[in-house]
C-alpha cells in the first residue's frame, strides 16, 4: 500500500561485533533442496505410504497390550508414537505443499495434494487415537503413580498435560458430536461476519475500496482524513452489526454451554489450559496492565494530544505518526540483525547466517504469496520464514521478529519431539525479545528528531500489544458474563461495551463514541476465546528480559536458558527457572517500567522543540 510520506532518510549502521563474512544470500525458499524437487518427486508418495504404513503398525502393536497398567510397556509405548511425532519424513509432504502455498495462493496443484494427503493422514492417524484416550482414562490415583515414576520421568510433562487436559474430555461419543457440529456452531458464524466484511466496498477519494484495506488505509491518511474514513467505515459496521450481534450471542452461548459440559471454571479456563499457562498469572498480567498500565497509555495519549495541538484526539487518531522515520534496505536489515543477533551469541548470529545461505528466508513480497510474514518450524524439518519485505524500519523489526522466533525455534530443536514445541505466550516473549534488541542497536545511532519518531512509534505499538490487547480482554470476558447472566445482548449494547473498554485504556484525550465501539464488529481477535492476552504477555516479558540483558550481558545466559526450554514445562515454570516469578502481580507492573521509561522519554524529546 502506498504510504503518504515516502521517508528519504537512511542512515549508516555501525556494526559493534566482529562479523564473520557471510555467504551468498538466497532469497527466495530453496524447497528443492530441503524438501522435495517437484510435484513430481516420487519420494513423496513413499512418504505419504511410509507414514500411513507406521500409523497402523502402531494401531496394531498396541491397541490390545496393557500399556496403561504396566509402566515398562507404557515407556515402550510413549518411545514409539514419539518416533512417530518427530519422524520429518512423516511430516514432509503435507509440510512441503503447504509452504508452497503460502508462496502462491493460486497453486493448485499444491492446493489438491495437500488436501488428499490431509484425508489420507487424517484417517491413519485416527487409528492411533486410542492411545491418547486410554491414557486420559487412567484413574487419578494410577496417574500419581505414573507422574512418581522416575523411569519415566522424559515424559512426566507430557502426561501431565494430558491428564490435565483428559479431566475435561467428554465420551467418545459426546466428542464426536461436538466436533461433528462445531462447524455450524461456531465457524460458520464467524465466517459469515469475516465474508460480509470483507465484502463490503466504501467510496474514498473517488474509488472503491474494500472495508478491511480502508481500515488499514486510516493510519496512512493525513490527520484531518483519518476522521472523515472511519466516518464511512463506520456507517457499514454499523448495518453489518445487525448479524454481528446474532453471531456473537451465537458463539459465546456455543463455547459457555460446551465449558460447562467440559467442567471448565472460567470463561479463560480452557484457554490458559491450552497455552500451558497458569490461570493466576493470567489474571496477574490482566489486572497489573488495567490498572497500572492503562495509567501510562491515558498520560500518553493526553501528551500526544497537546503535541498535535489538540484537545481531543479522535479514535481514529489515535495512532497519527509524529514525524518521518527511516528507510532501511535489506541488506541493511541484515547487517544490523546480524550486528544483534552475533553480540548476544555466537550461535544466534550462526542460525540467521545459516538460514540465509541455505535458503530458509523468503524475502520479498511477490504476486500471489501470503501477505505479513511467519516462521514455521517442525520437528526434523529446516526452520523456514516468510517476509514481504519492504525498505522501511517496521521491515526490520519484523525481520527481527520473525528471526526471534525462528532462533528459539533453533535453540528449542534439542529437545525431543513431545517438547520442541512452544507455547505461544513464549514464542511471542522469544520473537520480540529480539525485537527489542535490534531497536536498541538502531536507536542508539539515530539523530535526535529520528530518536523521537522511533519512540513515539514504539510507545504506540506497545500501546497496541499491550494495554489494547487487554481492554478486548476486558470487554470479551464482560461480554461472557453478560450473555451468561442476561441471556443475550444487543448490537447496540456490544458496541457501547466495546466503547467503555476502548476509553479506558485510551483516557480522556482520546474521545470514544459509541459509534467507535462498533469496531467489535471486525475485531476478529476478539472470537478466538482470549487468544488477545498472549502477546500483551509475551512483549511484557520480553521487555524484563531485555532491561535485565541491558544491565548486565551475562543475563545471555539465562535467556538462551529461557530459548532451550522448548515446552518441556509449565510456561510460569520455564520464567521461574530464569528467575522470572509470575505468580507476583508485581512483576507485570515491573514489565512495565520500560514503557513508562519510554514515555518520559519521548516527553522529554518533545518538550526540547
Ligand atoms: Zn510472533
Amino acid at each position: 500500500m502506498p504510504s503518504k510520506k515516502v521517508s528519504k532518510k537512511s542512515f549508516n549502521y555501525q556494526t559493534n561485533a566482529d562479523l564473520p563474512p557471510l555467504k551468498e544470500i538466497k532469497e527466495n525458499w530453496d524447497l528443492a533442496t530441503h524438501y522435495y524437487k517437484s510435484e513430481n518427486d516420487p519420494q513423496i508418495e513413499e512418504d505419504v505410504k511410509a507414514a500411513e504404513a507406521a500409523y497402523l503398525a502402531f494401531a496394531k502393536k498396541w491397541r490390545k497390550k496393557p500399556f496403561t497398567t504396566d509402566a515398562k510397556l507404557l515407556k515402550q509405548a510413549l518411545k514409539e508414537s514419539e518416533a512417530i511425532a518427530g519422524n520429518p519424513s512423516f511430516s514432509r509432504p503435507a509440510r512441503y505443499y503447504w509452504l508452497r502455498l503460502s508462496l502462491n495462493t493460486g497453486d493448485t496443484v499444491a492446493e489438491k495434494r495437500l488436501a488428499l494427503i490431509d484425508r489420507r493422514l487424517r484417517k491413519a492417524g485416527e487409528e492411533t487415537l486410542f492411545f491418547t484416550l486410554a491414557l486420559g482414562q487412567i484413574p487419578k490415583a494410577e496417574q500419581k503413580k505414573i507422574l512418581a515414576n522416575q523411569d519415566l520421568k522424559d515424559y512426566h510433562y507430557y502426561l501431565e498435560r494430558l491428564f490435565l487436559g483428559a479431566a475435561h474430555h467428554l465420551s467418545e461419543a459426546e466428542e464426536k458430536i461436538i466436533s461433528l457440529k462445531s462447524r455450524q456452531a461456531y465457524g460458520r458464524w464467524t465466517d459469515m461476519t469475516d465474508k460480509i466484511v470483507s465484502q463490503r466496498h466504501i467510496i474514498w477519494q473517488g474509488k472503491s475500496v474494500a472495508l478491511p484495506e480502508a481500515i488499514e488505509m486510516i493510519n496512512v491518511q493525513s490527520f484531518a482524513d483519518k476522521e472523515k474514513l472511519w466516518q464511512k467505515i463506520v456507517v457499514e459496521l454499523k448495518q453489518i452489526s445487525e448479524v454481528a450481534e446474532h453471531e456473537f450471542n451465537a458463539i459465546i452461548t456455543d463455547v459457555r454451554t460446551e465449558d460447562d459440559l467440559r467442567g471448565y471454571q472460567k470463561p479463560y479456563s480452557a484457554t490458559a489450559l491450552s497455552y500451558q499457562d497458569s490461570e493466576a498469572s493470567l489474571r496477574n498480567l490482566v489486572e497489573s496492565v488495567s490498572s497500572e498500565g492503562f495509567k501510562l497509555s491515558r498520560d500518553f495519549y493526553k501528551h500526544k494530544a497537546k503535541f498535535h495541538g489538540v484537545d481531543t484526539l479522535t479514535y481514529s487518531q489515535r495512532n497519527e505518526s509524529s514525524g518521518d522515520s527511516i528507510n532501511i534496505s535489506f541488506p541493511e536489515a541484515v547487517t544490523i540483525c546480524r550486528d544483534v543477533f552475533y553480540s548476544v551469541h555466537q550461535d544466534y548470529g550462526q542460525v540467521f547466517d545459516d538460514m540465509l545461505a541455505k535458503g530458509q528466508i523468503d524475502v520479498w513480497p511477490k504476486a500471489g504469496k501470503t501477505g505479513g510474514a511467519f516462521m514455521s518450524a517442525q520437528s526434523g524439518h529446516p526452520i523456514n520464514v516468510m517476509l514481504n519485505h519492504v525498505t522501511d524500519f517496521k521491515s526490520l523489526e519484523t525481520l527481527a521478529h520473525e528471526m526471534g522466533h525462528a532462533i528459539h525455534a533453533a535453540r528449542s530443536a534439542k529437545n525431543s519431539p513431545f517438547y520442541d514445541g512452544h507455547s505461544i505466550i513464549t514464542a511471542e516473549t522469544a520473537s520480540t525479545l529480539f525485537e527489542n534488541l535490534v531497536f536498541d542497536a538502531v536507536f542508539a545511532q539515530v539523530d535526535q528528531k529520528t530518536k523521537e519518531v522511533l519512540l513515539h512509534d514504539r510507545i504506540t505499538r506497545d500501546i497496541s500489544t499491550i494495554q489494547r490487547q487487554i481492554a478486548f480482554f476486558n470487554a470479551e470476558l464482560e461480554i461472557h458474563e453478560t450473555i451468561h447472566k442476561e441471556g443475550a445482548m444487543s448490537g447496540e449494547e456490544l458496541a457501547i461495551c466495546m466503547q467503555k473498554h476502548l476509553a479506558s485504556y485510551l483516557g480522556k484525550a482520546v474521545s470514544v463514541t459509541k459509534d467507535d465501539g462498533y469496531s467489535y464488529v471486525y475485531v476478529s481477535h476478539l472470537r478466538y476465546g482470549f487468544y488477545v492476552y498472549s502477546y500483551a504477555y509475551g512483549l511484557l516479558m520480553s521487555s524484563l528480559m531485555a532491561a535485565n540483558y541491558k544491565n548486565d550481558h551475562s543475563y545471555v545466559a539465562k535467556i538462551d536458558q529461557f530459548l532451550t526450554a522448548g515446552e518441556s514445562k509449565l510456561v510460569k515454570d520455564i520464567y521461574k527457572d530464569i528467575g522470572i516469578d509470575t505468580t507476583k502481580e508485581d512483576t507485570f507492573t515491573t514489565a512495565l517500567e520500560r514503557m513508562k521509561q519510554d514515555i518520559a522519554d519521548w516527553k522529554k524529546l518533545i518538550s526540547k522543540k
